[in-house]
């Protein structure tokens, strides 16, 4: 059998050519080569330690639900980073709450719910892990990640290294780990006791307005990320309505409605007729055609506001 699989072994659950369209929200990408599901933060940084030892190829998942996946897959090692199952409430201290990076968002935000803090009722209703999250910056227009962060513990070139709040450099969807190769490990959280508030009314009216302006199905979130007004000239913002100018940022949603292309399909892929940022796999998608709307929306909002569009998804 091949040393590379027995040696992974060491370190999770390994398995050979793995669809990835069975790891991300999409359901969407090709087989990896090698697939490891790594549940213990010590086993991750040794299995780190090897790859960049040996100089094997890899890269990271965790929940999947912010990434496409190419058709063709990946010829590495592939990461799945899952702690969800290791959330442990002793690790709440005076409002700071340690979290594994493969920890579920979803659950670290009920469990902080359940013991009384304020400050990231927002997590409940995004998928995916905090690692995750953490690179993206992940949030809602009321919180996001750099708000909660004090500080991190990441894996950089063989060392572990904790950074601050400011060294994590956050940005609109934006972190210092979207350009480098820091692996997040751990992450502390500060949050506040809530107390006079309810909580759980607040999350549930978070969740219950996803429930309302968001499609179900095979997805990624949010295609593109909303446009800061203070990147745009004058002669483009006239034709932005005054709302969006007001609050700083377009959202990408309002740009792919306005060129008409709500609906629009390529192959199995849609995009969404409930919220024109998401994306939809409507069941056999392929990477490409995804790939191939992306580039459609891009032209057509270019050609007709002059606004280049980011993708928030990670294509892979
Ligand atoms: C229905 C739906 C709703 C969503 N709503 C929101 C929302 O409201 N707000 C929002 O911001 N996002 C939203 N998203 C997007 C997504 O949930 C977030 O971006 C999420 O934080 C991604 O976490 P993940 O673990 O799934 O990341 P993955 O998709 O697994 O990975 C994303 C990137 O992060 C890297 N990565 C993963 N773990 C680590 C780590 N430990 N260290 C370093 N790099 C790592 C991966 O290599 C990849 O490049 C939504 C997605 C869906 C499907």
């Amino acid at each position: 059998m091949n040393e590379l699989y027995q040696t992974l072994k060491k370190f999770g659950k390994v398995k050979l050519d793995e669809p990835m369209s069975k790891h991300t929200t999409f359901k969407i990408g090709g087989p990896a080569k090698y697939f490891v599901i790594v549940d213990d933060t010590d086993k991750l940084v040794e299995l780190l330690k090897f790859l960049d030892g040996e100089g094997e190829d890899y890269i990271l998942l965790g929940g999947g639900s912010n990434t496409l996946m190419r058709d063709e897959g990946y010829r590495g090692v592939v990461v799945k980073i899952q702690n969800s199952s290791r959330f442990n409430r002793n690790k709440i201290q005076n409002s700071l709450v340690e979290i594994s990076a493969g920890c579920s968002t979803v659950a670290t935000a009920q469990e902080t719910i359940k013991a009384g803090l304020t400050g990231f009722e927002w997590g409940v209703g995004v998928p995916g892990t905090i690692g995750g999250a953490v690179r993206g910056n992940a949030g809602i227009p009321s919180g996001e990640m750099k708000d909660n962060l004090l500080k991190c513990e990441v894996y950089r070139d063989g060392e572990i290294l904790e950074l601050s709040n400011a060294e994590c450099e956050f940005g609109y969807r934006d972190s210092i780990f979207k350009h480098n190769t820091d692996v997040i490990l751990r992450v502390w959280l500060k949050l506040e006791q809530g107390t006079n508030i309810d909580l759980q009314k607040k999350a549930f009216e978070y969740i219950d307005h996803r429930n309302k302006t968001q499609p179900k199905g095979f997805t990624a979130g949010c295609v593109f990320k909303n446009v800061p007004c203070k990147t745009l000239d004058a002669k483009i913002l006239e034709k932005i309505p005054q709302e969006y100018i007001e609050k700083g940022k377009i959202p990408a949603g309002w740009l792919v409605d306005q060129v008409g292309m709500k609906g629009a399909e390529q192959g199995k892929a849609k995009v969404s007729e409930v919220h024109g940022n998401f994306m939809m796999n409507m069941g056999g998608a392929r990477a490409q055609d995804v790939c191939d709307l992306v580039e459609k929306v891009k032209e057509k909002v270019y050609t007709r506001y002059g606004i280049e569009l980011y993708e928030e998804v990670q294509i892979i």
